[in-house]
Parts: C-alpha cells; sequence; structure tokens
C-alpha cells in the first residue's frame, strides 16, 4: 500500500515516508491509495479475536512491507495493554473509555504506535530524527509518554507557560532521557508558529531531520481505528444499528473511524460532536467551509478553527456531499450546556465525564432523537481529573486522582525556557 498527497495524486510514498516525513513536500496530506475491506469473515467472529489479533489485521494493509508481519504483531502486543472498557449508561446508550492509557488520555494509543514504528525505521540508522511538536496539553504528555527511551529518536514539545494544567505540565517535564520540555513565553499559537517555522528552515534540516507527532502523520491517526472495531466487538451481540459519537477538534479520531467503516465494519452513522468551533457543523449546513479563529472553551483540546483532517473525510466520501451526509453528521454545543450535561449526568448515574466526553454525549442524544431505537456509542476521550479546574467547578468537589497521575505528580520538573525563534533554532542547532 502507498500513500499519496492530497495535494498531488502524482506523489507516492511508503508507509514508512510517510511516517517519517508527517507531511508530504507540498504540504498535502498523506492518504491511502485504496483500503480494502477486511473479509466478512473478521467482522462476522470478531467477539473470538483479542485486540492485539484486531489491530494486526486492520494495519497490515497499511504498514505493506515496510515493517515486517513479526514485527507488527510485536507492535501492536506491547501498545495495548490496557483496556478499552464500554460502559451502560442509559438503554441504548454507552461510553467508550480511551482513557486507561498511561496518560490517561486517548492519544496515547496513536503516540505509541508511531513510536514504536519510528523506533524501528531508526534501527541501524545513523542520523537521528527529532520529533518536534507544539503542545496546548495532552498531546505532549502522550507523545513524552510514548518516544521515552525510544532509542534513534529525540523529542522536543514546545508548551505555553503557565497556559496547561499542572498536571499536563508534570506529564511533559518530568520524563527526562530523550524528551526536552521547552516551556515558551507566549501562547500555544506562538508555540504552534515556532514549530511550523522550524519545519521550512534549512539550516536547521541541514542537520537535522525533523517529523511531527500530531495527527497528521499517519501513524497516528490510523491506528485510532482500533477503537471503533473494539467497541463494535463489544456491541454487536445487541443486534442493533450503532451510531458512533465522537468529540472532534482536529477530526483525525472521527475520520479514523470511519476508516474502520471502509474496512467493512457495521455502522449506521458517525456524529462529530465539537464546541464552539462549528466550523463543521456550519459546513454541514451550508456546504461552506470557513476557516476561523479558534475560541477558547472548557473543552480545549477541541479548540480548533481549521481542522486539519477535514479533508480526509471528504476524501473517503470521494467528495459527494450525498454520501457523507447520508453517514456523518456534525452538532456544535456551548460550554453551558456542556457544564449542564456533567452535572446531570453524575447527579443521574454517578458517573463523571470531562467536557470532551460531555460533548460527545451530547451529539449523540441529538442524532438518536431521530433514531431511538439505533445503538449510540460516545467516546470519553481524556479521564475528568486531566481537566480538573472545570470538573472541579462544575461538579463540586475534587475527583480521586488516578494512581498513574499520582506518581507523575511527585516527578520533578525540567524545562528550558526560550521566548523566540532565534531561542528555538539555537536549542536545535547546538543540541
Ligand atoms: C485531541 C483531543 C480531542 C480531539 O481529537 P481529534 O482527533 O483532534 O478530533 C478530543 N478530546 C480530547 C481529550 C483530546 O485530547
Amino acid at each position: 500500500m502507498k500513500f499519496y498527497s492530497l495535494n498531488n495524486p502524482e506523489h507516492h510514498v511508503s508507509f514508512k515516508e510517510a511516517v517519517i516525513n508527517g507531511i508530504a513536500p507540498d504540504r498535502g496530506l498523506y492518504f491511502p491509495e485504496q483500503i480494502q475491506s477486511l473479509p466478512a469473515a473478521f467482522f462476522e467472529e470478531i467477539e473470538s479475536l483479542s485486540d492485539q489479533e484486531i489491530a494486526y489485521s486492520a494495519m497490515l494493509q497499511f504498514v505493506g512491507d515496510t515493517i515486517p508481519p513479526e514485527k507488527l504483531r510485536e507492535i501492536v502486543h506491547q501498545m495495548l495493554d490496557f483496556d478499552f472498557p464500554l460502559v451502560t449508561l442509559e438503554e441504548n446508550i454507552a461510553v467508550l473509555e480511551l482513557f486507561h492509557g498511561p496518560t490517561m488520555a486517548f492519544k496515547d494509543v496513536g503516540a505509541r504506535f508511531m513510536a514504536y514504528c519510528l523506533g524501528y525505521f531508526s534501527e541501524g540508522n545513523r542520523e537521528e530524527v527529532t520529533v518536534l511538536v507544539a503542545t496546548s496539553g495532552d498531546t505532549g504528555g502522550a507523545v513524552a509518554n510514548g518516544f521515552l527511551g525510544v532509542k534513534g529518536v529525540q523529542v522536543v514539545i514546545l508548551y505555553p507557560s503557565g497556559k496547561v494544567s499542572e498536571i499536563q505540565e508534570k506529564q511533559l517535564t518530568t520524563l527526562g532521557q530523550n524528551i526536552t520540555a521547552l516551556e515558551v513565553t507566549g501562547t500555544f499559537d506562538d508555540c504552534q508558529q515556532m514549530v511550523k517555522k522550524a519545519f521550512l528552515d534549512k539550516e536547521i534540516r541541514k542537520h537535522r531531520k525533523l517529523t511531527s507527532a500530531n495527527s497528521i502523520n499517519v501513524a497516528r491517526w490510523l491506528p485510532q481505528l482500533f477503537y471503533f472495531l473494539f467497541a463494535f466487538k463489544k456491541a454487536k451481540s445487541i443486534g442493533k444499528e450503532i451510531v458512533f459519537a465522537v468529540p472532534s477538534g482536529n477530526f483525525g479520531n472521527i475520520c479514523a473511524g470511519i476508516v474502520a467503516q471502509k474496512l467493512g465494519m457495521p455502522a449506521r452513522h458517525f456524529v462529530a460532536a465539537t464546541n464552539s468551533n462549528d466550523v463543521v457543523p456550519h459546513f454541514m449546513r451550508t456546504r461552506q467551509y470557513q476557516p476561523k479563529v479558534a475560541k477558547s472553551t472548557i473543552s480545549n483540546a477541541m479548540d480548533v478553527g481549521d481542522p486539519s483532517n477535514f479533508v480526509r473525510i471528504l476524501n473517503l466520501f470521494d467528495n459527494d456531499f450525498t454520501m457523507l451526509s447520508q453517514n456523518f453528521s456534525s452538532y456544535s454545543f456551548s460550554d453551558k450546556a456542556t457544564k449542564a450535561t456533567m452535572k446531570s449526568i453524575y447527579n443521574s448515574y454517578g458517573y463523571l465525564m470531562d467536557p470532551h466526553g460531555a460533548v460527545g454525549y451530547l451529539g449523540l442524544k441529538k442524532y438518536l432523537e431521530n433514531c431511538p431505537d439505533c445503538y449510540g456509542i460516545f467516546l470519553e476521550t481524556a479521564h475528568p481529573v486531566k481537566f480538573l479546574p472545570v470538573v472541579e467547578e462544575t461538579l463540586g468537589f475534587v475527583p480521586d486522582i488516578p494512581p498513574q497521575i499520582q506518581k507523575v505528580m511527585t516527578g520533578k520538573k525540567s524545562t528550558i525556557q526560550i521566548a523566540t525563534y532565534d531561542d528555538l533554532k539555537a536549542y536545535l542547532s547546538k543540541n
């Protein structure tokens, strides 16, 4: 299987090149040339397969011959060493918990898979690869944790000083080894600008191989399709049509779900739930795609004004709006509605949601109004303690801190402070 650039169908690369480049030289996103359905028997017998077997079969065609089958098996076994529980909340509604990984964010799976792939591709290479990434919170921790100790890979994470939560800061500044945290005097946008500039800087690229670790990278994007297959395996015996609702920011996660459908997974519909950053809901109403400056909300991992993976979703439906709208809807919700939902779900069921999960629940409820007999699954993308201040303010108490978070809180923060692009360049040039 090859990948091509969405800006130029003539530009083809292998999975390995797509992972190492991150984005095509023409700035296009990489996209699979074709997606072959898995055999019908795979879905008929999915209950008898382990999560690792499911992941291996689903990933095989994308990886092609760039990773030997035994190695791919080893990778999925190592990365999937935690659970993905499907918890029933109401009749016909369940929550798929994606926060049982090492940093309690759903990004753990993609970050780990990418780290293992890049580690494998760097074996025997004399030249190190540097993963350069800007984070507004959760990405940094998941990437730091996934890449910790991977040989041949240096990780440099930029984050805005004072603008990430205490837990998030600890997760990305206390690990050491091949992980360096650059604490930037500025905003997340400043961090992102600096990273973009570094990627285009020939002087830096002359002596450093740089790649990115956001959901644009196919090795971070595609493994997210596992979640949908794992949930299908658990919900299949209910015998109803399944609807997935995904709290969406850059739309990588939901786009991977649609890839699972392309692989042959029966799913009736996908709902992308957003906060007030409503570029996609607006597009679905008007067919006008109008990027905006991102607004700050309480579900801040979804504060995105120009979702990078939406173009991949359009391509999965051959840019046909009718096909798209038969399979995909998108709704936007305010912070006020999100908080009210966190409260009412806690009061009714004793279930603690983070603000992102609550947005997903709202999206699902809205779609199910028209399909009361569907079975709805919404994705809970982070543990509530990752967004402690909002959860505490909304529910009026501090939830228990799980052991993997407690452990990181005792670590010692170590960062390098930078303020300008020249500081970043100096760091990348001398280390
Ligand atoms: C990144 C993130 C999202 C958004 O995921 P996309 O794939 O960018 O749509 C949602 N919730 C949480 C907690 C996240 O960290």
